[in-house]
């Protein structure tokens, strides 16, 4: 689904250019399970944005799903990324004014959905993710969990094939938090490929993958199998 090779960003400041990720090669297979990890400010949501084609590298490949994106147009790279990817970010970035419904339909108005249709779409997806008995409440009428549950459903509107998720469960409390990893377990396993970042071990230990920054690049690259944390985790250099 991903492969990123000698990617490179630097930020233009005032102080002249400023170097945030150096030299980053990643595959992620279809299917795969990707814990990001690493000190604050090591690089880790530039990464996420540029997967997420939020913003382009200075230099260096990108290919999702197919598509050399990084040298691409910006409309045709909209499209890719409508058709592939479903973002979920920390602070949920719900409409406040609007039912859940709503919020989980507002990206198919982007697609040209018609109402009724957007709305069948988000209840189904509400009820997937457990709210189905909340659909006409308000963002501010539910507790944290539930907000990024609903995220997560209109993360889902567009049948990506991929989700990244920049620390979903940031704002949450541990046990709310693992209710949210074992909804991206679901997905997961219903062969969604997820991306998140995440600080805690705790939160990563749910990915199949666990890839560690530091300065801007990858230093660690671990592949466990969720199912046997703890014990007998295979590990492979970069
Ligand atoms: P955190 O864990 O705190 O979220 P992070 O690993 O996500 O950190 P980034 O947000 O990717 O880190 O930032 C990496 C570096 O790039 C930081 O030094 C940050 O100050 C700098 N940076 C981020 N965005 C910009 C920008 N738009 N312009 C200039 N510098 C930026
Ligand atoms: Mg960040």
């Amino acid at each position: 689904v991903i492969e990123v090779s000698h990617l490179y960003k630097e930020y233009q400041t005032a102080a002249g250019p400023f170097p945030v990720l150096k030299d980053v090669n990643l595959r992620i297979a279809e299917g795969d399970y990707v814990a990001i990890m690493g000190p604050s400010g090591s690089g880790k949501s530039t990464f996420m944005n540029i997967l997420g084609c939020l913003d382009k590298p200075t230099s260096g490949n990108y290919v999702l799903d197919g598509h050399a994106v990084a040298t691409m147009e910006a409309n045709a790279v909209a499209g890719v990324r409508n058709q592939t990817i479903g973002f979920v970010f920390q602070g949920f970035n719900l409409l406040a004014r609007s039912s859940l419904l709503d919020n989980v339909g507002l990206p198919l108005v982007y697609s040209g959905v018609e109402k009724a249709e957007r709305q069948a779409r988000a209840k189904v997806l509400l009820e997937k993710v457990g709210l189905g008995k909340h659909i006409h409440s308000r963002p501010n009428q539910i507790s944290g969990g539930q907000q990024q549950r609903v995220a997560i459903a209109r993360a889902l509107v567009n049948t990506p094939s991929l989700i990244l998720a920049d620390e979903p469960t940031g704002n949450l409390d541990s046990v709310t938090s693992e209710e949210i990893m074992a909804l991206f377990g679901q997905l997961n396993k219903e062969g969604i490929t997820i991306v998140l970042v995440t600080h805690e071990n705790d939160i990563a230990e749910h990915a199949k993958r666990q890839v560690r920054f530091l300065d801007g690049e990858i230093v660690q690259d671990t592949v466990t199998d969720s199912r046997q944390v703890g014990e007998g985790a295979s590990e492979q250099s970069e």
